[in-house]
């Protein structure tokens, strides 16, 4: 039989990229899913429970009914303009959510945990490379509330003997290069899946945050990860942490940033048609320059990216894009 994992967030865009390679590497990804931001037919490889980290007895149920060797957890709230306009909610709902879950794992005795941090817990780091090591000072709710979850997983590590693998995902986008999962929230936030609705014509232009920061053209810089790359690193620390071979943490994105009008003209590149732009003020909680050193992950996890350029981000994105989408 195969392992099974409780993948919370799995009908989500980062959650069920993860399934999908999970699947593929011969595991059974089981979706925890509140569906408040996730959709039902993105569940395509394994079975899903409907059920809110809120509500600590359905994660108990969900637990004994599955009993998985491990947990990933991708649900959370994950916007930072969002965040800085709400931040108990994003205290309440990712702290509050994780520490259900972490308490439920521990009386489980599931001991595997793979955790979805960001790069939104450094904060503004002078355009500095980011590393494992790099003190962590964030900016916004998201950030904070994610650290918070960071530290305590130390110490369920310590007392609840539950072994940890925490990801820092940089900017995470493109889609499956099968057409079997892709980018859809509601509302949408992210600059790719908007730049290109606005390419489509869609919505009337994107408009970009702020052109005063200090960077090279004055744009924010992101580093951007395709999701299927992030997906299969995800494996990776699984099976890392079924080795035994204990916590870790790794930073994922490409060691390359790239500022918003690159992602732009990118997009003419991949596209052939022009965005739309309007420029806008600066969004509150944005970092100027966000970029990982991709080292460790490399060399102590195997991972290789590779579709982790900006052309096949897009194109991938862009394909997702002409489909039809997930069903409400
Ligand atoms: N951004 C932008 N216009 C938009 C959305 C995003 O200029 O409509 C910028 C944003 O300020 C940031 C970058 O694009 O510098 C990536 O933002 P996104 O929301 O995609 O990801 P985040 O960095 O917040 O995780």
């Amino acid at each position: 039989m195969a392992i099974r994992v409780l993948v919370t967030g799995g009908a989500g865009y980062i959650g069920s990229h993860a399934c999908k390679a999970l699947a593929r590497a011969g595991f059974e990804p089981i979706v925890f899913d509140n569906l408040s931001t996730g959709w039902k037919a993105a569940v395509k490889w394994g079975p899903l429970v409907q059920g809110d980290l809120m509500d600590r007895a359905t994660i108990d149920a969900a637990l004994a009914e599955y009993r998985p060797a491990a947990v990933m957890h991708f649900a959370a709230l994950s916007l930072v303009g969002e965040s800085m306009q709400d931040p108990g909610r994003y205290w309440r709902v990712n702290v509050g959510g994780a520490l259900n879950l972490l308490e439920a794992c521990a009386a489980a005795g599931v001991r595997n945990f793979v955790f979805s941090s960001t790069c939104a817990t450094y904060g503004d780091q002078d355009g500095v490379l980011l590393t494992e090591e790099t003190p962590q000072r964030p900016i916004n709710a998201y950030g904070g509330s994610k650290l918070a979850i960071e530290q305590m997983l130390q110490d369920f590590g310590k007392s609840g003997g539950i072994s940890h693998v925490i990801f820092r995902y940089f900017n995470v986008a493109g889609a499956d290069p099968e057409g079997e999962a892709g980018e859809q929230h509601l509302p949408e936030t992210h600059l790719i899946p908007l730049m290109l609705d606005a390419v489509a014509g869609k919505r009337p232009a994107l408009t970009v945050f702020g052109t005063d920061y200090p960077t090279a053209d004055g744009t924010c810089v992101r580093d951007y990860v395709h999701v299927s790359d992030l997906a299969d690193a995800h494996v990776l620390g699984l099976k890392r942490l079924l080795d035994g071979k204990g916590n870790a943490v790794f930073c994922l994105g490409t060691g390359r940033g790239f500022s918003v009008r690159e992602v732009i003209d990118a997009s003419r590149a991949v596209t052939n048609r022009e965005v739309p732009v309007v420029i806008g003020g600066r969004r509150a909680g944005d970092a100027a320059a966000l970029v990982s050193s991709t080292t460790k992950a490399i060399e102590e996890l195997g991972w290789e990216p590779q579709r982790s350029t900006l052309r096949q981000m897009i194109g991938d994105a862009w394909a997702w894009a002409q489909k039809p989408g997930y069903d409400a």
